[in-house]
C-alpha cells in the first residue's frame, strides 16, 4: 500500500470551460503538498484541456463503456479517455448505479477496460441508509467489492485499484458517516480484498466519499484503514478543496 494520501475531485455534471480557471488554481495550491496525489475528475467535455493545462495534477474520467470503441452512441472508452490525456476513471459511483442501472457485473467489466487502456481506476461502493438500517451494510457493501472487483492480469496492477467507500445517503447531503463506522466500513472493505488478491489485496487503496469537507477532512483521513478521499461538492472550489489536501 501506498502511504501518499490520494485526494480525488469528482466534478459530476459541473464546469465549464470557464471552470478550468480553478483546475490551476488547485494545481497551483496543491503544489505546496507534493506528498499529496491529486486527482481532479471533470465531465468528458474537459477532460482533454484539464490534462492540456493542469499536468501536474491527475485528471480523470468519470465512467467509461466497457468496449474499446464501436457503435455505441454516446458513450466514451477508457482508451479514448487515455488518448485524451486522463490517467485514471471513476466506476460504478451509485448516481451510475442509479441513473444508470449499472451493476456490480458491468462494473467489473468497466474496471477491467481501464485497467487494459493503462488507466488507474477508482471504483465506487457503499450502502443506502435502508440497507445501514436493516444492518446489512458490511454484507451489501463486501459484496458489491466482490462482484465489481477487476480480474488483475499482474498483481502489480493493484496499485493502480481504489475502492472508494460512499455510503449513499452521506453523498451530497452534508451528513458525513462517523469515523467508527468508515473504519469498521474500511476493515470489512480490506478482508474482502484480501480475500480476493491475496498478498496483493493491501495494494488497492480505499478511500472514503461523501460529504468530506475541510472541516472534516482531518478526523476522516486520519482514521485507521482510509488512504484517502473522493470529493465531489467541495472539490468544486479550489480554497474548499485545497483545504482537505491540507488536512490530508
Ligand atoms: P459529495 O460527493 O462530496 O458531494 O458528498 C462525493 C461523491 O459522490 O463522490
Amino acid at each position: 500500500m501506498s502511504n501518499r494520501p490520494y485526494i480525488v475531485g469528482n466534478w459530476k455534471m459541473n464546469g465549464i470551460r470557464a471552470m478550468l480557471a480553478e483546475a490551476r488554481a488547485i494545481e497551483r495550491g496543491a503544489g505546496r503538498y507534493p506528498e499529496v496525489q491529486v486527482g481532479l475528475a471533470p465531465p468528458f467535455t474537459l477532460v482533454q484541456a484539464m490534462a492540456e493545462q493542469v499536468g501536474a495534477l491527475e485528471t480523470g474520467g468519470q465512467d467509461c463503456h466497457v468496449a474499446v470503441k464501436g457503435a455505441h452512441t454516446g458513450d466514451i472508452s477508457a482508451a479514448m479517455l487515455a488518448d485524451a490525456g486522463a490517467h485514471f476513471v471513476i466506476v460504478g459511483h451509485s448516481e451510475r448505479r442509479r441513473d444508470h442501472g449499472e451493476t456490480d457485473g458491468l462494473v467489473k467489466a468497466k474496471a477491467e477496460a481501464a485497467l487494459a487502456a493503462g488507466l488507474g481506476v477508482i471504483i465506487c461502493v457503499g450502502e443506502t441508509l435502508e440497507e445501514r438500517d436493516a444492518g446489512r451494510a458490511e454484507a451489501v457493501v463486501q459484496g458489491q467489492v466482490a462482484g465489481s472487483l477487476p480480474d488483475l492480469a499482474d498483481e502489480g496492477q493493484a496499485a493502480k485499484v481504489a475502492v472508494a467507500y460512499e455510503p449513499v445517503w452521506a453523498i451530497g447531503t452534508g451528513r458525513v458517516a462517523a469515523v467508527d463506522d468508515v473504519v469498521a466500513m474500511h476493515g470489512a472493505i480490506g478482508k474482502t480484498l484480501a480475500g480476493a488478491l491475496g498478498e496483493a489485496g493491501p495494494s488497492v487503496r480505499i478511500l472514503y466519499g461523501g460529504s468530506v469537507n475541510a472541516d472534516n477532512a482531518r478526523d476522516l483521513l486520519a482514521a485507521e484503514g482510509v488512504d484517502g478521499a473522493l470529493v465531489g461538492g467541495a472539490s468544486l472550489t479550489a480554497e474548499s478543496f485545497l483545504a482537505i489536501v491540507a488536512a490530508a
